[in-house]
């Protein structure tokens, strides 16, 4: 089968990082960059605990895009093994099924909680395995398989830019009827932004801020609404279809990036722009809560400065290296700063359940369709097309791009 590998090697890094400040269609040259277009053997099941799923779309996330840009901190490198086929968010059908797995059969539509910890690695669970925080577990470079911190970076399972992936039966969801693919396959970004919810829900009377108006920031925002929280939420987005998506899904206030955002933002939160005798204005008052979900260095010094004193920002945007962050507000307003990575088990009407399983139980109840957020699909092959088309994105009213497996060429909404 075809497939997106991402393969390292020095050479490579170093020559895509250089000519790609220049031209960054380079980073999917296949001559060049460390993402490779090849032909590779089907993953196999590494033991009869495992299942083989036939993938039917697999998403492009963010973290994808940083991957191939060169951005991650190399201190990610530990936790994956090269090549590895990318893709962590995948709707599929079971396609085969090892002897010891019971209660999944082929033909099954299922979603993949891609989180690859100790059970997976036929490992005894380590401590935050124990505590179901399955994706802080301490042995994603040991066991069984080799590294890697998800099905997506781990050499072994392939990923969902290709069409074929296995997964440990711990690892699988089936998905019921009312459920779509199109939904299905957004549980797992769904799934990073209802698990910073629960574990930092606001009260209903807070004001919230989510920074950004991409896929993850409106999944924050309809966790927030799909929850019922009642609290207000402001929208601090970059273009127009973003607002208009987070209209629809009910933020009370939509603050567009431009000129007077900074002012602009104040007055929907009540706070006081300041002006200092040099640099940058500093806010006085602000939200309760704000969702970052950019990670990009403006991006994270708006969340320090429009958190409100004694406030908390939670980081849900893929912060890595940054550069000239003024931690004044962090210490002279008393900041809570809270980091939050994939999903693992929340509190969820009075029950300790799997992140992906609330998801999928929401989507079902009907309280969550992201399936108009999913603006463009492209057959695998057409991958640079897919990059370019977000790489381009004001121009194309693009929210998420997914691969569509089942087509063999083309792309289209
Ligand atoms: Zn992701
Ligand atoms: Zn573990």
């Amino acid at each position: 089968m075809n497939a997106l590998q991402f393969d390292f090697t020095i050479p490579r890094y170093l020559l895509s990082k250089t000519i790609g400040r220049f031209i960054p269609t380079v980073f999917w040259n296949n001559h060049i960059s460390c993402l490779q277009w090849r032909k590779i053997h089907e993953p196999t099941l590494p033991n009869e605990d495992w299942v083989k799923v036939k993938v039917k779309y697999g998403g492009i996330c963010g973290s994808d895009m940083n991957l191939l840009y060169l951005h991650d901190s190399p201190s990610t490198s530990p936790f994956v093994s090269f090549p590895f086929t990318i893709g962590h968010e995948a709707v599929g059908q079971i396609d085969e099924v090892g002897s010891n797995v019971d209660r999944l059969s082929k033909g099954q539509r299922v979603v993949i909680n891609p989180v690859l910890s100790c059970e997976s690695r036929d490992m005894e669970p380590c401590p935050a395995c124990m505590r179901g925080d399955q994706s802080l577990c301490i042995n994603k470079n040991k066991g069984s398989i080799q590294p890697g911190l998800l099905i997506g970076a781990c050499h072994n399972t392939g990923g969902s830019w290709g069409q074929y992936l296995v997964a440990h039966k711990s690892q699988i969801k089936p998905l019921p009827d009312e459920v779509d693919d199109l939904n299905g396959v957004l549980v797992e970004p769904f799934s990073c932004a209802l698990h910073a919810v629960l574990r930092n829900p606001p009260s209903p009377n807070d004001n919230v801020l989510i920074i950004g108006g991409g896929l993850i920031g409106l999944s924050v925002l309809v966790a927030l609404r799909a929850l019922d929280i009642t609290c207000s939420i402001t929208m601090l987005v970059k273009y127009s279809f973003q607002g208009e998506a987070a209209k629809s899904y009910g933020a009370d206030h939509i603050v567009y990036l431009d000129k007077s955002y900074v002012g602009e933002t104040a007055r929907v939160l009540n706070a006081e722009v300041l002006r200092p005798v040099i640099g940058d204005e500093v806010i006085q008052g602000g939200a309760d809560i704000v969702y970052e979900c950019v990670g990009k260095d403006k991006s994270i010094k708006d969340s320090l400065r429009f958190t409100n004193s004694g406030g908390k920002v939670v980081l849900l945007g893929l912060a890595s290296v940054m550069e000239k962050i003024d931690w004044t507000a962090v210490w002279l307003n008393e900041l809570t700063i809270k980091g939050c990575f994939a999903y693992s088990f929340n509190e969820f009407e009075g029950e300790n359940i799997d992140t992906m399983d609330i998801a999928i139980e929401l989507m079902k109840r009907g309280k969550v369709d992201l399936s108009p957020l999913i603006t463009h699909r492209f057959s695998l092959a057409d991958y640079k097309l897919a990059f370019q088309t977000i790489s381009k994105k004001q121009k194309k009213d693009v929210l998420k791009v997914i691969f569509d497996h089942d087509k063999t060429v083309g792309g289209s909404a």
